[in-house]
């Protein structure tokens, strides 16, 4: 199973939940952070890191000696990426999604491939929690990219381990949180019970909710706020899974880096709890996961 982690907007308590998920799952975990341009996981998590390599995304590189000024490169650019200033070329690799079509309509061969750094994907083990991320370059804007290098390592370790995957995603519902939740098995959106929250929380579900995915919520700091976020759930038959309570002991723990999961054994209880609704949700098993819920 995969699943995916999301959040309406950053700082709701994503990665607290991704992170201590992964701590109480009942079997072989693989925490992955797709969060390229900020990740944290392993700020919790602390793994040892076992392996990494650079990812990179294929850019042309043009031969001025060879180019006619046909202007066929740039006509096919949908990004602008290259151009034609009177007769002289012009690339700005930075702004190129890699597509490859000006490659393919120079008549010239004056474009062949070159690669642009885009960040570096590393794994390695937490304990008994496998561990995966990537992490885009400082001055890098494209993270789709990357993120698809990550699933890639992904599905090798996955198949290895058969493990189940937790996806700390992307917050919000741009391109690449969207890119995040597509090819998990559910989604759980992580939000708090505010007005502001509550926005959020409905971009994403309504972001999601076309890909038909299971889909519940988990609450963090119950407390603050009001019940909008309740009354939403209710109204979009949206489970609420779990309510992590505004408390010291969790702002304590998180503040820290500590796993909330293991900051009392009441927090671990109500994590192994999540777990197996989870497990019940994703599975489809709607009696079981009434039974978890209510045990
Ligand atoms: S690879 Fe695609 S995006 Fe990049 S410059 Fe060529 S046509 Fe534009
Ligand atoms: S398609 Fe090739 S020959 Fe034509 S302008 Fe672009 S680089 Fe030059």
């Amino acid at each position: 199973m995969i699943l995916a982690i999301a959040s309406g907007k950053g700082g709701t308590g994503k990665t607290t939940v991704s992170a201590s998920l992964a701590s109480v799952w009942p079997g072989p975990a693989l925490a992955v952070d797709l969060d390229v341009e900020e990740p944290n996981l392993h700020l919790f998590l602390h793994p040892e890191i076992a392996g990494a390599e650079k990812a990179y995304m294929e850019v042309p590189l043009a031969d001025e000696s060879k180019c006619t000024a046909c202007g066929a490169c740039s006509e096919i650019c949908q990004f602008k990426a290259i151009s034609l200033l009177g007769d002289v070329l012009i690339t700005f690799p930075e702004m190129c999604h890699g597509c490859g079509a000006c490659l393919e309509v120079c008549p010239a061969g004056a474009l062949t491939p070159d690669r642009r750094e885009l960040g570096e994907v590393s794994w390695g083990q937490a304990g008994k929690i496998g561990f995966l991320m990537g992490k885009l370059r400082v001055g890098e804007a494209m993270s789709p990219p990357l993120m698809r290098s990550v699933r890639g390592k992904m599905a090798q370790m996955q198949a290895q381990s058969g493990a189940d995957v937790i996806v700390d995603c992307p917050p919000g519902v741009s391109c690449p949180a969207v890119n995040a939740v597509m090819g998990s098995d559910m989604i759980l959106l992580v939000t708090e019970p505010t007005p502001f929250g509550l926005y959020d929380f409905r971009l994403a579900h309504q972001a999601f909710a076309p890909m038909n995915k299971p889909m519940a919520a988990v609450i963090n700091r119950a407390g603050l706020g009001d019940d909008g976020v309740r009354q939403y759930c209710r109204r979009h038959n949206l489970p609420i899974l779990a309510e992590i309570p505004f408390d010291r002991q969790v702002a304590q723990a998180y503040s820290q880096g500590q796993v909330v999961a293991q900051a009392s054994p009441a927090m671990k209880v109500a994590f192994e709890d999540l777990a197996a609704q989870i497990r019940c949700l994703a599975s489809g098993d709607a009696e079981a996961e009434k039974e978890a819920h209510h045990a």
